[in-house]
């Protein structure tokens, strides 16, 4: 692009998250700019090793290898979970602008922020298709977007792989998960997701996206229904992840 530089020159891009001018200058990790400073940038916890190599938590422990943890063990789940961030500072803005304040163009800042920390995991799983956790359709003529699905449309591009759309359906209005305790999490979205069309995803390696993982529970719904519908396996992103104190 031979543009972007001028572009730049007149118009220089400005921080996400603190609008501070930032120096011009061109892809970073051969992928376009999430146009985020260094200053927000260090204030990002990025979710690192060591972590539940099944369910992606991260070990309090400083150091140390990445191994499955306690819960996993006892109950191996069906799929496997990554996130690039903690719920917290610059992310936490970021997404709560990108969800509550009509801002879907964040998608693209935040997919590109998570991406780099979440490649190695995408290569290895090499996922067949992409599909966003639903949203209800009322919660989708109120919000005008489904985040997850923006969010997917940057994994799935920067991937090279298509992204299902409406296939995997929120069929029954849950009351939002916030506020709600764990154990009330899980009875307020089972059986609150299907599988429109199952032939679309039998035998294929599955990456859902979601913008937020707190619980767990509307994921592991999700999967739920992705299983049913015969899928050989899943892996889970999100961009960030609530950390229980
Ligand atoms: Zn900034
Ligand atoms: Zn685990």
């Amino acid at each position: 692009m031979f543009l972007r530089p001028l572009l730049d020159l007149f118009f220089p891009p400005l921080c996400h998250v603190c609008r501070a001018y930032l120096p011009p200058g061109g892809a970073e990790h051969g992928l376009p700019r999430p146009f985020i400073c260094h200053d927000c940038l260090a204030k990002i916890e990025f979710l690192e090793a060591p972590l539940c190599t099944t369910c992606g938590i991260p070990f309090a422990t400083e150091g140390g290898a990445s191994h499955t943890c306690g819960a996993c063990l006892q109950h191996p789940p069906f799929h496997t979970c990554r996130s690039a961030a903690a719920l917290d500072g610059p992310v936490r803005e970021l997404i709560h602008r990108f969800k509550y304040r009509d801002r879907p163009h964040l998608s693209e800042p935040l997919g590109l922020l998570a991406f780099p920390r979440l490649e190695i995991f995408l290569k290895d799983f090499a996922p067949e298709c992409v599909v966003p956790v639903p949203l209800h359709r009322k919660r989708l003529r109120q919000r005008g977007y489904n985040q997850s699905q923006l969010i997917g449309e940057v994994l799935a591009r920067t991937l090279g792989a298509p992204q299902q759309v409406g296939n995997l359906c929120r069929w029954r209005w849950t009351e939002p998960q916030t506020g709600l305790d764990a154990g009330d999490r899980v009875t307020n979205v089972r059986g609150a997701f299907g599988v429109r069309d199952p032939e679309r995803l039998a035998g294929k390696r599955v990456l859902l996206v979601d913008d937020v993982l707190t619980t767990g529970s509307t994921m592991r719904a999700c999967v739920d229904a992705l299983r049913e519908a015969k899928v050989a396996a899943v892996a889970a992103v999100t961009v960030a992840r609530g950390l229980q104190p």
